[in-house]
């Protein structure tokens, strides 16, 4: 499972935490920024609360949340395939998708969940989190009509809702929080013991 371009930490809960920015890559063959803090808080939520993390490794030559060489079924995109193989063989409920936002941006987090689609009927799941996420900033938006809302074909959150049927939701960080991203993983480790319940009686 670990090879050259990410690595996968196993855990015990069904949920599995992504960070396919965590380090530079290439958008449509032009490089972008790495997100190194998303790297940091999924290793977090897998060694101190028991989720399962797939994390980039190294420069990549792909986007995995956007160029359509990683496209909705499996193809030429070792991260997605990662993705899929996680998801099956530990019956992975929920994916959150983890994300670094510039800190000029006017938001603190924005959930995305293409309009809602991505949960899959869960919408519970989009509340819960959003009130965890209340409780460290004010400025939380859901699916703006502007983007960060995980409605382009090649997201990791439409691979996984629409590639596998189980709720995945894009998070999107402010960078300026994430100087203190261990905060932020404790928001987050509280989402993930809220939804536990649900998790262990199969409606989740
Ligand atoms: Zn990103």
């Amino acid at each position: 499972m670990n090879n050259t371009s990410h690595i996968y930490l196993p855990g015990r809960r069904k949920i599995l935490i992504t960070a396919p920015h965590a380090e530079e890559h290439k958008r449509d063959g032009q490089p972008k920024f790495a997100e190194p803090k998303t790297g940091l808080i999924a290793r977090y939520l897998s060694q101190k609360f028991n989720c399962h993390a797939l994390v980039t490794n190294g420069v990549q030559e792909h986007d995995p949340n956007y160029d359509i060489t990683c496209p909705l079924t499996l193809g030429d995109c070792p991260f997605k395939d990662a993705l899929s193989t996680v998801i099956e063989a530990s019956n992975i409920r929920l994916v959150i998708d983890l994300h670094q936002l510039h800190p000029s941006r006017p938001f603190d987090f924005v959930i995305g969940t293409n309009d809602g689609k991505s949960v899959v009927g869960h919408d519970f799941l989009v509340e819960t989190l959003r009130s965890r996420l209340l409780q460290l900033a004010d400025r939380v938006l859901v699916n703006p009509p502007f983007g960060y809302s995980a409605r382009h074909a090649a997201t990791i959150t439409r691979y996984v809702a629409e590639g596998h049927d189980i709720p995945a939701m894009q998070l999107e960080i402010n960078s300026q929080l994430t100087d203190e991203w261990e905060n932020v993983a404790r928001v987050l480790a509280r989402f993930v013991i809220d939804v536990a319940p649900m998790n262990r009686k199969g409606r989740l």
